[in-house]
């Protein structure tokens, strides 16, 4: 098992600088009333494709040989992954494939058409999808980009890390939303290399949080996939990981855990607090801090990270209960 360091995030920045956006870093007034402390938001769901996926995507695009690139990338990811991935490849010229199951709805489908990769429809399940990446690789010489177990992957997420290093140098924490781990793993690494006096915590959702329960086994487990709000959090960790598992062990000062009606409200205030329409993943370290899960300290800033959420979903959440969101100080602007 082995580690990104920052160097290699530095560097990421200077590759990726051109293709992917430096985002803002603003004050919430509402949660910094709430905290006692200036908390700031991370908008990376202003990112072109709605999330910070295309931090790595990119810096994994532009890392490649030029045989690499010839021949062309391949994953199964039809969610944020699969999204920026197609984004970056198309900017460099560079075939991409995305391999999805025939249960995969059709909008998604067409997302991912629409950004300008192929799709192969293969199977019922992701498992099969999996199955059929690993084929196009043999059989074609495609290289397969993972969501998160990468060093390219992880390098480019980290180039956030970064940001908020030189925006905020006062930064004391960081929440980070935690799934696979590429996210936590990068910023952590380059939030401790430039700021080791800063705490970085990771947060997952109660339901199906695959790295907590493998840090607690001490090693990769499985986890029961649920049905989530925060649905770009899903999925295991993978049983041979070779990188986020003892980065996030080494790196993270602790993993906080939230429940669906708590990001709901995370949700919910976002868009009535901050303005900002934020999915599930996005929003859980601010719902981790409405739900006072947290112990603020000092000048925190909260990743806010992606923006991916289906319309209509969206609009029930926000509606369902708007005094939860005012009592929180959403009006308080
Ligand atoms: C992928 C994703 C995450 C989690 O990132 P990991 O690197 O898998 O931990 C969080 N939020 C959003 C919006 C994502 O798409």
């Amino acid at each position: 098992m082995s580690a990104v360091r920052l160097d290699r995030i530095t560097h990421a920045q200077d590759r990726i600088a051109a293709r992917v956006r430096r985002t803002p870093l603003v004050l919430s007034l509402s949660l910094s009333a709430l905290c006692r402390a200036p908390v700031h938001l991370k908008l990376e769901s202003r990112q072109p494709t709605g999330s910070f996926k295309l931090r790595g995507a990119t810096n994994a695009v532009l890392s490649l040989s030029n045989e690499a690139r010839k021949r062309g990338l391949v994953t199964a990811s039809t969610g944020n992954h699969g999204r920026a991935l197609a984004h970056a490849a198309k900017a460099e010229g560079v075939r991409a494939v995305v391999c999805m199951s025939a249960l995969v709805p059709g909008n998604k489908v067409e997302a991912v058409r629409a950004l300008g990769a192929e799709v192969r429809i293969v199977g019922r399940s992701q498992d099969d999808a999996q199955d059929e990446v690993e084929k196009l690789v043999r059989e074609e010489g495609l290289t397969a980009i993972p969501p998160f177990d990468h060093a390219d992957v992880i390098a480019g997420q980290g180039t956030m890390g970064l940001e908020i290093a030189d925006a905020l140098a006062d930064t004391e924490l960081v929440l980070v939303p935690l799934s696979g781990g590429g996210l936590a793993a990068g910023i952590a690494a380059a939030i401790k290399g430039r700021l080791p006096q800063a705490r970085v915590i990771g947060i997952s959702m109660e339901r199906g949080a695959a790295m907590h329960k493998s840090l607690r086994a001490g090693k990769p487990v499985l986890v029961e996939e649920l049905e989530t709000l925060a649905d770009s959090l899903g999925g295991g960790i993978g049983l041979t990981n070779q990188y986020t598992f003892t980065m996030c062990r080494d790196l993270l000062d602790d993993i906080v855990l939230v429940s669906e009606d708590e990001i709901a409200e995370g949700i919910r205030h976002a868009f009535v607090a901050e303005g900002e329409t934020v999915e599930g993943a996005g929003s859980v370290g601010i719902a981790a801090l409405l739900a006072g899960k947290i112990d603020v300290r000092g000048p925190t800033v909260v990743v806010v990270s992606g923006r991916n959420i289906d319309g209509a979903l969206h609009q029930r959440i926000v509606d369902a209960s708007p005094k939860a969101a005012i009592s929180a100080g959403g009006l308080g602007r």
